[in-house]
């Protein structure tokens, strides 16, 4: 077994502190990560407070994850020791069912099995994230990742960046689209980056009025402050299609009215509670509400591929590790441009 530092929570709502554990042999399809740099997910914060039920402790959070490969199995033929490589949100999937077989392993039907806070499909490994110094990951549920950016800004992408890009791309957002980015956080910014990319016209709807200045050079075209009642009318029939990235309950039929007619909303945010739908708002206009989840392996490479080529990063905050705890406080205000990303140097 390998020895490996890390940072836990012992159980929910414990603050996160150092804990040792083990991780298993280099197997022959498996790679050795060295991790260098880990993004801060509000799902960690989720996880870490079993806002979801079901939360496995101790729990190491952390599934946006970059580093060095240190060691290969004899079997792997994509990396070298010295290569740069990533972790996403999942670290396995049955790959026989259709989904799997379809690129779509986030849907496996026999279930994903998520990089931490999960059983592996033997029933009693549990997962450990990348709040730590090494990862052994199998080399098909790894990610190439190119040289030329700034690696820190490189990690969000591995969640942030595949959880808005998978329905930007499924929805098919183009140029002249107005697209609308609910929530200026981690997936909010990512949403507004990638799908300004695209030529769309992109508008951010925030709780926030001090992000404005921020939105437009992220790429944004405009900006509303969603609890100005005046400036949603006015936005009223106006998009083509939204995502919300909001990650506490919110009124979602207040932003069901801003769709234009066959104009859809796809929910990436996972408040904890249940949010009411107004039949309403829905049925007028033939509106759709539809959920998406991260991104299948081949769509989250294409994401990294068409990243590097437009060199498109998140914007982050590197702390230590030392400063989890106050960082997860601050997420919750809001209070984080856009992405805190741990550098495991200083674990
Ligand atoms: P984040 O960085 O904390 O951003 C969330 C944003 O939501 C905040 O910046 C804020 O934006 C807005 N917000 C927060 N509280 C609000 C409230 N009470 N009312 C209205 N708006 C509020 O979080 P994140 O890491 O981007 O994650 C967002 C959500 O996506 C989380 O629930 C997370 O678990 C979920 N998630 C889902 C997937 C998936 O596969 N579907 C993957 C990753 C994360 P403004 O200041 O602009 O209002
Ligand atoms: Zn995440
Ligand atoms: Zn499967």
């Amino acid at each position: 077994m390998i020895a490996v530092k890390g940072y836990a929570a012992k159980h929910a709502h414990a603050h996160l502190g150092p804990y040792s554990f083990e991780r298993r042999e280099v197997g022959v399809h498996d790679v050795l990560i060295d991790i260098r740099y880990c993004g801060v997910c509000h799902s960690d914060l989720h996880q870490v407070r079993d806002e979801w039920g079901g939360s496995i402790f101790p729990l190491v959070p952390g599934h946006e994850i970059v580093g060095t490969v240190s060691k290969v199995g004899s079997a792997v033929t994509k990396f070298k020791a010295g290569d740069l490589a990533a972790v996403g949100v999942f670290v396995d999937s049955c790959r026989k069912c259709d989904n799997c077989k379809k690129g779509m392993e986030q849907y496996c039907e026999q279930g994903m099995i998520g990089t931490y806070n999960a059983y592996e499909y033997d029933g009693k490994t549990l997962t450990y994230g990348g709040y730590s110094s090494s990862i052994v990951t199998a080399e098909a549920y790894t990610y190439k990742i190119s040289n030329n950016l700034p690696l820190d800004r490189v990690a969000p992408l591995l969640c942030a960046g595949i959880t808005t890009w998978s329905p930007i791309r499924h929805w098919q957002v183009s140029k002249g689209q107005r697209v609308g980015v609910m929530g200026l956080g981690g997936l909010g910014h990512m949403a507004v980056k990638l799908a300004a990319s695209l030529g769309a016209e992109v508008t951010v709807l925030s709780t926030s009025v001090s992000k404005k200045a921020d939105a437009s050079k992220l790429g944004a075209h405009d900006f509303v402050v969603t609890s100005n009642d005046g400036d949603m009318k006015k936005y009223r029939k106006h998009f083509d299609f939204i995502v919300d990235c909001v990650s506490a309950p919110h009124d979602i039929s207040r932003f069901l009215k801003l769709l234009r007619t066959d104009g859809t909303i796809a929910l990436v945010g996972l408040p904890p509670e249940s949010v009411p739908v107004d039949p309403f708002a829905l049925i007028d206009g033939r509106r759709s509400l539809a959920g998406s989840m991260i991104g299948g392996l081949k769509e989250t490479q294409d994401m990294l591929d068409y990243c590097a080529e437009k060199k498109i990063v998140s914007d982050v905050e590197v702390i230590p590790i030392q400063q989890i705890n106050e960082a997860y406080e601050r997420m919750l205000k809001g209070d984080v441009r856009y992405r805190f990303v741990i550098d495991m140097a200083t674990l």
